[in-house]
Formats: C-alpha cells, sequence, structure tokens
C-alpha cells in the first residue's frame, strides 16, 4: 500500500484535477518512468540538454497549458493555476531538479510578460509557449549579486522610440535556448528608479552572445552579452518602478516553486533510503533496527510530511490573494526559506544513515544530495527572505486581523491576482489573521501543546523584549529571531492543513515534537548571539522545552517509515 501522505508514482492519479490536468501530470510521470533511471541518471552525469524532455513537453502542449494565463489564452485548459503548478513541480524534484530547472526560468521568464500591457509582447510569448520554446528571466549580473538596483544593462536611447542595450547577465537559466529572454536594465538617461525597463529579447539574434554555462550542469545557466541590441516599442515590457516591481513580483511567483522541486528530491530520496537501509543487515540485523537509525528516519519522514501540508495550505493563500489580502507575501518566502532548508535537514539525515549508498552513481540519492542544497539559494538566499519575513512578525504574532476562511484551493481557476500584485511595498501593513485557533483544535496533541507554550513565549519576548535600536542594526541576531518565528508560522499552517485533510494525529504529533526540539535549539542559538541582552538571554533559555515523548506513539509512526521500504523503485 502506497503511503497516503507521499508522492509515489505507482498509485499516482491526481482525480481533484481536470481531466486534461490530470492527464497531462500523469503523462509527465509516465514520461519519465519510460525514459528509465539508468537512462535518466546518465543524462544527469553526462550533463546533457534536455532536449527530448523539452521535444516531449512541447508535443504535449504541457508549458503552454500550465504556464498561459486565461488573459492569454486559447485553448480552454489553459490557465494559471498555482495547485497544478505545484503539482508538477513535484513531479519534476522527483525525477530531477534539471527538468525543473528548465520550467522553473521559463515560468521566471513569464513573469514579467504576463504582468505587461504590452499586446505584442504577450501574443508573442503566447505563441512561443504554443510552439513548445522555453523562456529566460535575466536579472543576475556578475557584479552585483541581490543588489539588482546597481544593473550594469545599459539602454541608450536609439532616438526612434526603442534604444540599444549592452550589457551582461550572469546566472541566467535557459540563455542558451530562450525564445524569449526579459531581460532587466536601466536607461541611460533617467537617473534613479525612473530609469528601470524590463525587455524581451530574443537568445537567436545575432546582438545576443552566450559566452558560456557557468555550472557543470545539464541546468544551463548562461552569462550571456548584448551589444548595441536593438530594443523596439514592442518589446519594452516595463519602465521605470513598474519594471521594478516587476521583477520582485516575478520573484515571488517564481519562489513559490522551490519548495514543492524540494519535496519532490526528498520523497524520491526517502524511497531510496528506507528501502537501502531496512534491506541491509549489519551483525544480523537490519540497519533499521539501531533506534539512533529509525530515529533519524522518523524525523526525516515526519519533517518531509510538514514541508507537505505547509506548502499545500500556502497554495491556498497565494491563489485566494487579492489587493486586500497580501497574507502570501509572509506564507511565500516561507516557502522558500523554510521548507526548502527542511529539505536539506530530510536528506541530511537520510544520508547518515544510507552513508557510502548516497555516492553511488546509479542510485537517485546521489544527485539528490547535491540538488538539495541549491534551492534554498536560488531566487533569493535564505538571508534574504528571513530578512523579509521578519517585517510581519509584530503584525502576525500580536495583531491579528478578521478574514473569512480560505478554503482549500484546487479548483480550475486562473490565478490573475499574482501577475497584478501591484507595488511591492507596504509590507509593514499587511495584516494577518490570528493564528492561535489553529493551535487550539489540536491543543489536546501533547506536542502541540508543548509547542504552544513556546509560540506564546515568542510574542512576550516581541511585546517585552524585543530588539532595541542597536540591534536592528545587528542582521546576524535579528535572523536568529526570524528562525523562532519561522518555526511558529511553520506550525500554524501545517496545523491548518492538518485540520483540513484529517491527518493521522501520531504523526502530528511526532512532527510537533521534532518543531519542540528545534524551537529549543534556535533559542539557545539566539542566548548565544553577540548582542543577546540579560534579559533576552534568560528568556532564551527559558523557552527551552523537552518534547513530550511516547515510546507507542513513536513505534505506530516507525510502521508507516518502515513501509516504506520496498514502496517504490523507478523503472530501470
Ligand atoms: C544555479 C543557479 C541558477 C540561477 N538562475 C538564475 C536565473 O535564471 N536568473 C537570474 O536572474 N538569476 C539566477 N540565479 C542567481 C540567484 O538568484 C542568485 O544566486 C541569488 O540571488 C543570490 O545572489 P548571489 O549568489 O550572487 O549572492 P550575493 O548577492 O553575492 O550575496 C552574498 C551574501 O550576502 C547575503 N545578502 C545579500 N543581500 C542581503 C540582504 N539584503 N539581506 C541579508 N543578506 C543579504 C546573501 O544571503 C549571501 O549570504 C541563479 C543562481 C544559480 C546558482
Amino acid at each position: 500500500m502506497a503511503d497516503p501522505l507521499l508522492f509515489n508514482p505507482r498509485a499516482y492519479d491526481p482525480a481533484h484535477f481536470d481531466p486534461e490536468t490530470r492527464r497531462l501530470l500523469r503523462a509527465t510521470v509516465d514520461w519519465f518512468e519510460a525514459r528509465g533511471k539508468r537512462r535518466l541518471i546518465e543524462d544527469y552525469r553526462s550533463r546533457a540538454w534536455l532536449g527530448d524532455f523539452l521535444d516531449f513537453a512541447a508535443k504535449e502542449g504541457l508549458f503552454a497549458t500550465f504556464l498561459t494565463p486565461a488573459s492569454a489564452a486559447e485553448g480552454e485548459d489553459q490557465r494559471w493555476d498555482t495547485a497544478r503548478i505545484a503539482a508538477l513541480n513535484e513531479i519534476f524534484g522527483f525525477y530531477g531538479l534539471d527538468y525543473w530547472y528548465a520550467w522553473q526560468v521559463t515560468i521566471l521568464g513569464l513573469g514579467p510578460v504576463w504582468q505587461s500591457d504590452n499586446e505584442a509582447a504577450r501574443s508573442r510569448a503566447a505563441r512561443l509557449l504554443a510552439e513548445g520554446e522555453v523562456f529566460a528571466f535575466g536579472l543576475s549580473e556578475k557584479a552585483h549579486g541581490a543588489d539588482i538596483y546597481s544593473t550594469d544593462m545599459l539602454l541608450e536611447p536609439d532616438g526612434d522610440g526603442g534604444f540599444r542595450a549592452t550589457g551582461s547577465k550572469y546566472y541566467i537559466g535557459n540563455g542558451n535556448a530562450a525564445g524569449l529572454v526579459s531581460v532587466f536594465g536601466r536607461r541611460t538617461d533617467v537617473e534613479g528608479p525612473d530609469g528601470y525597463v524590463f525587455f524581451a529579447a530574443d537568445s537567436r539574434h545575432p546582438d545576443y552572445h552566450l559566452v558560456k554555462n557557468v555550472v557543470d550542469s545539464s541546468k544551463y545557466v548562461s552569462e550571456f552579452r548584448l551589444d548595441g541590441y536593438p530594443v523596439g516599442p514592442d518589446d519594452v515590457l516595463h519602465t521605470g518602478r513598474a519594471a521594478f516591481d516587476a521583477a520582485l513580483n516575478t520573484v515571488n511567483v517564481g519562489k513559490f516553486n522551490l519548495c514543492t522541486a524540494s519535496i519532490g528530491i526528498c520523497e524520491h530520496a526517502m524511497y531510496e533510503a528506507v528501502t537501502h537501509a531496512h534491506n541491509r543487515i549489519l551483525y544480523g540485523r537490519p540497519v533499521t533496527a539501531f533506534p539512533h537509525v529509525r530515529r533519524e528516519l522518523a524525523d526525516a519522514y515526519v519533517r518531509l510530511v510538514g514541508m507537505k501540508l505547509f506548502s499545500d495550505r500556502a497554495v491556498d493563500y497565494f491563489r485566494s490573494a487579492g489587493p486586500d489580502d497580501r497574507r502570501y507575501l509572509l506564507f511565500n518566502p516561507m516557502t522558500k526559506m523554510k521548507v526548502t532548508t527542511e529539505g536539506e535537514k530530510v536528506v541530511d539525515l537520510m544520508w547518515d544513515v544510507v552513508a557510502a549508498k548516497g555516492f553511488e552513481k546509479d542510485t537517485y540519492f546521489a544527485q539528490a544530495a547535491v540538488e538539495i542544497r541549491g534551492l534554498p539559494k536560488l531566487e533569493g538566499t535564505v538571508h534574504v527572505n528571513l530578512a523579509l519575513i521578519l517585517k510581519f512578525m509584530r503584525n502576525h504574532l500580536l495583531d491579528p486581523a478578521g478574514y473569512e476562511p480560505v478554503e482549500t484551493r484546487l479548483d480550475a481557476a486562473d490565478d490573475a491576482f499574482l501577475f497584478r500584485q501591484g507595488p511591492a511595498r507596504g509590507l509593514g501593513s499587511v495584516r494577518f489573521h490570528d493564528w492561535r485557533p489553529a493551535y487550539d483544535a489540536y491543543a489536546s496533541v501533547p506536542n502541540v501543546a508543548r509547542f504552544r507554550e513556546q509560540a506564546d513565549a515568542l510574542c512576550d519576548f516581541v511585546s517585552r523584549i524585543a530588539p532595541d535600536e542597536r540591534q536592528s542594526r545587528d542582521l546576524d541576531f535579528l535572523l536568529s529571531v526570524g528562525q523562532l518565528f519561522a518555526l511558529v508560522v511553520h506550525g500554524q499552517l501545517i496545523l491548518e492543513q492538518a485540520r483540513l485533510t484529517g491527518l493521522d494525529e501520531d504523526v502530528l504529533d511526532e512532527l510537533f515534537s521534532v518543531l519542540v526540539r528545534d524551537f529549543s535549539a534556535n533559542a539557545v542559538e539566539l542566548h548565544g548571539k553577540d548582542s543577546a541582552t540579560d534579559a533576552q538571554q534568560d528568556w532564551a533559555i527559558a523557552a527551552v522545552r523537552r518534547p513530550v515523548v511516547d515510546e507507542a506513539r513513536a513505534a505506530r509512526v516507525w510502521e508507516r517509515v518502515e513501509a516504506l521500504s520496498g514502496a517504490y523503485e523507478m523503472n530501470a
């Protein structure tokens, strides 16, 4: 029997989606299974370009169906539907991050286009998608990293209403093949933010020079250079501050995909890890008889379940967002920094168990161990996203507002708001629904109750001994507060989703025993920070808790983990 909480290609039937979505998701799984594990791994090892996969996607109209919003749609199944996009991310992560990346940067490349009023560019993008082309997002530059204000992609007016663009971009996925590259730059004749421009370039134009792939991988993460590239009015997507907002709002849409990719990676790696450990006999007993191995695999399993519950619930807030409900601006960077770093922990825990096996070239695990590291670093680092979520902490913890409940959003709707998010500022004014009822609903689950004590303690911290003026410039200290806050939000959405899906309470309890330990560890970390005051140090030690241990419960959860042994092996 397949575990109902994990993706398993053998049992996968996404019947909760409309027939065409269901068909396409299943066809994608079938394409990978038919390709087979040996070939998939060989392509990964030999850094082969993804031509066959892109041919499959083009033939099925996969990207065109999933990535053309209703406003530009020609077929009835085309819409921008975050629920099914999330499902596809998971499948791509499960089979290989290189496939996911080609699709992900296509999403990013489309962001500035679908936010634009430029009809010519929009129809060009829709046509290219229908023809099976991929896209690229040219924001990063070699010298500037996260500092996108300092772009050196310069647009000189050509006197005819257009520009000549000159400059380089670095770390740009699909820059070798994209039919349309959305490029961020600034005008030479306008100072400050009013000079920003987002424009569409064609990677096959003679003034577009592909320099190289900067990474050693099937992912084509390019450096390219434009030399007097002609940018006509039809190519201009956004100008001025709107261009900057389009960059941030695109990243808002794009970074949501990292959590589900990370989940897919962990799921495939977990089938391999548990199967290996359970069948390996040392000293006459399976490796899984060791208590520490059980603990590590069970922790990995419940952490993974937590990643899934949080991400599924975040989809609902993302899809229900609007000008008066911008809660996704917290939940979205949480999927980015929290879920993807949980993914790293899950793989680390399993790697401790499978040890040498995790290096073997005929395993999926070997690539999972490498690729899982990338996700926390793309679309803004963990630091950048943690710094972002801190802006919401006070409002979220202490000043809830009334909202209508948000339902599960698996309906076949077009998420039009994502392309008209508006100005990216004003984060401090975003309000949230009260986090406490989600916890109250599970007050009888021992470790939820234990964790709730820690969440209440954090509220006490924020209202009584929050960082002062000097500390508010110490990002090292602030980020450790951010980790505590992230845990409370993580727990909240997990509980909301647990309620909506009727999650087994044993699993929930074990999951919260991990969160209690995480909160304690982070409190100790804060205690040791250079600038922590005496009051903050005392608070930190007082917030440490021991989870509620229950051997029978742990044994029941272990049975679920053990059952993953042999539950899935990819076609050879
Ligand atoms: C495989 C891969 C694919 C990529 N694909 C694309 C793509 O298709 N298109 C694209 O435009 N870019 C792409 N990128 C770039 C990626 O988004 C950047 O790597 C990322 O934004 C971080 O920039 P950086 O690595 O240069 O770090 P830097 O900006 O140099 O940061 C250095 C350190 O400073 C910290 N830091 C920087 N700013 C802040 C801040 N405000 N607050 C707190 N800490 C901060 C960072 O966390 C980091 O620890 C890709 C990168 C890789 C590795």
